[in-house]
């Protein structure tokens, strides 16, 4: 059995990395653990990018939650000496009778965010990447844009080793339980590690480690898809901002040229297919790359060009879309994180302070109480 450490937190996708290196920077003594490599491409943290939008749709409580994310998504670039957030404006494009853009429109009102609303035809001339008809709506919100995520991924974990983190990778977890002194021990193959404290942010894992989410935080496969645009001119980022598509059938998302070569698109929830973590099918099929085209026929013909590359991976998904963020009902030493549901990643630096908040028994700065378990009736014992 090695010294007892501070925390250990285990799964090093974004949550479990930017908590690792906020700890570490506190000073703390942390051991990270991981199951597969560093930067593998099982989980949801992989890949060139992923939006960061201000004018939250899924509840204006998320915004002073995304606005610090983005303040530290800045520092954390300006640590790494590299750009993490690239700000490009957001747009969200939607029939003008959608709940979308009003949920949008009204978390800018509540927060005070500047906000331009644009019909069909000025959302066409401003951005000449879309053809959307003249009857949607667009919230374009200038403070969002995309962020660098297999940079800010790295990052993170150059960081947390840099002040001092362990990290064991190709390391599973094997089991963990609490002490009785209010500790924790952690299992894995190479030995027995004990901690203060425990995160647990294993993603589409998590149900595997806390039996309550089994059914709760399910993987549930994704497919992106690089498409060759006709006019590369129109999807640059200065003309083209990181953006929602809602139409009357489908609901994707897509990226301004960056990265890699190709216009970027997904579909938020794209076929539904929900399986263990383990079990997920990452192979990729022709109705896969239909659904996309779906979306690029619709509103970005220009974009609809020869397919460069279709890639699959998970959410971990909750029934009401919002993430789980708790201490483990009856050890409060234990920490539970699975904020995904195909929109954590934005949060992922302001969620490594409220996770290290939470793990060395501080009181986070923001009210998580609607992510706690027990809105799914989990008992608390
Ligand atoms: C296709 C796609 C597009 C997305 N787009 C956006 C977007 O544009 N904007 C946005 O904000 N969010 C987006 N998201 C969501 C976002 O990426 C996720 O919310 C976020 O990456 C989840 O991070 P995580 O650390 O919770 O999980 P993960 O990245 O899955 O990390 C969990 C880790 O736990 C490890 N693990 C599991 N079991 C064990 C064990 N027993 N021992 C040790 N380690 C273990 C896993 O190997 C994994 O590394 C998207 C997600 C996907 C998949």
């Amino acid at each position: 059995m090695s010294a007892r450490y501070d925390t250990i937190v285990v799964g090093l996708g974004i949550m479990g990395s930017s908590t690792l290196a906020t700890l570490a920077a506190r000073g703390k003594r942390v051991l990270g653990l991981e199951r597969f490599d560093l930067g593998h491409a099982m989980g949801s943290s992989h890949g060139i990018n992923r939006i960061i939008r201000i004018a939250y749709f899924e509840g204006a409580s998320y915004v002073p939650m995304v606005q610090r994310a983005a303040q530290l998504w800045t520092a954390l670039g300006d640590r790494l000496g590299e750009r993490v957030m690239h700000v490009t404006g957001t747009l969200d494009c939607a029939p003008a009778t959608s709940p979308l853009t009003a949920q949008s429109r009204y978390s800018c009102v509540a927060n005070d965010l500047p906000f331009e609303e644009l019909d069909g035809d000025a959302i066409n001339r401003r951005f000449p990447g879309f053809r959307v008809p003249k009857h949607f709506t667009g919230i374009f919100q200038p403070d969002g844009g995309f962020l660098a995520s297999d940079r800010a991924l790295a990052g993170y974990q150059s960081l947390a080793i840099a002040d001092g983190a362990e990290i064991r990778a190709r390391s599973p977890m094997l089991g963990y339980e609490p002490t009785p002194d209010g500790g924790v021990k952690v299992r894995t193959a190479e030995g027995t590690f004990e901690a203060k404290s425990l995160v647990l942010t294993t993603g589409g894992w998590i149900g595997e480690h806390v039996p309550a989410l089994k059914t709760l935080a399910v993987a549930e496969r994704q497919v992106l898809g690089w498409f060759q645009p006709k006019e590369p001119a129109r999807f640059m980022p200065d003309r083209f901002p990181a953006s929602i598509l809602k139409t009357e059938d489908g609901h994707f998302y897509q990226f301004p040229l960056w990265g890699a070569p190709g216009f970027k698109i997904g579909a938020h929830r794209h076929l539904f297919q929900q399986s263990p973590a383990d079990t997920l099918d990452r192979n990729v099929y022709p109705e896969d790359e239909a659904l996309l085209r779906k979306g690029l026929a619709f509103a970005f013909p220009e974009a609809n060009g020869a397919c460069l590359r279709l890639t699959a991976c998970h959410y971990t998904m909750t029934p009401d879309e919002h993430f789980i963020i708790d201490h483990l009902p009856g050890a409060p030493q234990i920490v539970v994180a699975s904020p995904c549901s195909g929109h954590g990643f934005k949060f992922g630096s302001v969620f490594g302070e409220v996770l290290a908040d939470m793990a060395s028994g501080e009181t986070p700065a923001f009210d998580l109480s609607m992510f706690q378990m027990n809105r799914f009736a989990v008992g608390r014992s």
